[in-house]
């Protein structure tokens, strides 16, 4: 039943087996991109978007098996979060001009209220590099605003579990609600903005939250944060502001790549996780990010397994917070070092 109705809301494509298909919705909202006649496109050498979809046998989807309990607490988190991605795909029709490029402190101020009276936990800029643009995408303006929101840590720490998967999903809806918002502010005072889509979407969004300097990227892929850890979901807007207050922009260095020290002792992520999807040590990829997990092993345990979590969930940024970790750790100058660059 929750399959049918996300089918309804979203239009999107079917799987191998005639039923509703993640992967295809995205894609039919990527084709708004056919309206730009120019985009920023990736390098060679970037990754694809990691697809949703498998071929397992229905009965061992965790979503196509929910109880009616639990349909009917998923609908208020899946239909405002589908409807809030269709909005957002739908402002890539091509026809707002805007007319401003440079915004005052002021407005960012105003912009940066607004995320957060919005739920938004925390707000950063960046210029973004082209090997961060998933291959074969596009994006209509090469600086991007990414922000944050919090997951409860209750929920989470049951993963894997329905519970943790709709705490997740709550996660998501916020974050489309929350870019359409600011998008729409963006365009009342002429500056051109375009929400990215909260689930999937055209950029490797930790990686622009990292250079965003809102956290850096641990050994489970996932950014961690000052406060809630990993507990957080990502979501952009792409601008043409260019004058967005960006790390490189202020001379400033990401201050949390010492996470990163952390976790080439802690490396609990890699021991916990149940098909051994996480790599002992993350893999340079050869366009400037980091392979940290195999994901076609992580994706048929998640796809039965409510979406796991696991990873997340053990995390001690997750469970003690940041802050706590950092007063503990007395560094690791023997961690391997991986940084990732911005956009020159
Ligand atoms: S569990 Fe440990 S190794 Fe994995 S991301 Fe968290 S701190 Fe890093
Ligand atoms: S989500 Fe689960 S399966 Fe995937 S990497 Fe994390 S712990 Fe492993």
């Amino acid at each position: 039943m929750l399959q049918k109705l996300v089918g309804l809301f979203a239009r999107g494509g079917a799987n191998k087996r005639g039923g509703f298909s993640l992967d295809g919705m995205l894609e039919r909202m990527d084709r708004h991109l056919d309206h730009f006649t120019t985009l920023v496109r990736p390098t060679p050498e970037s990754s694809p978007r990691t697809p949703f979809d498998t071929d397992l046998p229905p009965e061992q989807i965790s979503t196509q098996n929910f109880t009616f309990r639990q349909i009917l607490k998923m609908i208020p988190e899946m239909v405002p979060l589908l409807i809030g991605m269709q909005r957002s795909a739908r402002m890539y029709d091509g026809r707002f001009q805007p007319t401003k490029k440079e915004a005052s402190p002021g407005f960012i101020a105003q912009l940066e209220a607004l995320a957060r009276a919005a739920g938004a936990k925390d707000i950063g800029y960046v210029k973004v590099p082209r090997n961060a643009i998933f291959r074969d995408k596009g994006i209509p303006h090469e600086y991007a605003i990414v922000f944050t929101v919090e997951m409860d840590q209750v929920p989470i720490e049951t993963a894997p579990s329905f519970a943790c998967m709709h705490e997740v999903a709550h996660g998501y809806k916020n974050l489309a609600a929350i870019s359409n918002k600011l998008a729409g502010f963006m365009r009342q005072h002429g500056f051109a903005a375009y929400p990215g889509t909260a689930l999937g979407g055209l950029t490797d969004y930790p990686h622009l939250a990292e250079l965003a300097g809102l956290g850096a990227i641990g050994y489970h892929g996932l950014l961690i944060a000052p406060g809630e850890g990993a507990r957080l979901r990502i979501n952009t807007i792409y601008t043409n502001i260019t004058n967005l207050p960006t790390l490189q922009a202020q001379g400033t260095p990401n201050e949390h790549l010492w996470v990163r020290d952390f976790c080439a002792m802690c490396k609990k992520c890699v021991r916990t996780c149940p098909v051994n999807a996480i790599y002992e040590q993350p893999q340079p990829r050869g366009d400037g990010g980091m392979q940290i997990i195999e994901p076609a092993t992580c994706r048929d345990y998640f796809t039965q397994n409510y979406g796991c979590g696991v990873c997340l969930a053990v995390c001690p940024f997750s469970h003690s917070g940041y802050e706590k970790v950092q007063a503990k750790f007395k560094g690791n100058p023997n961690a391997p070092q991986f940084r990732i660059e911005p956009a020159a």
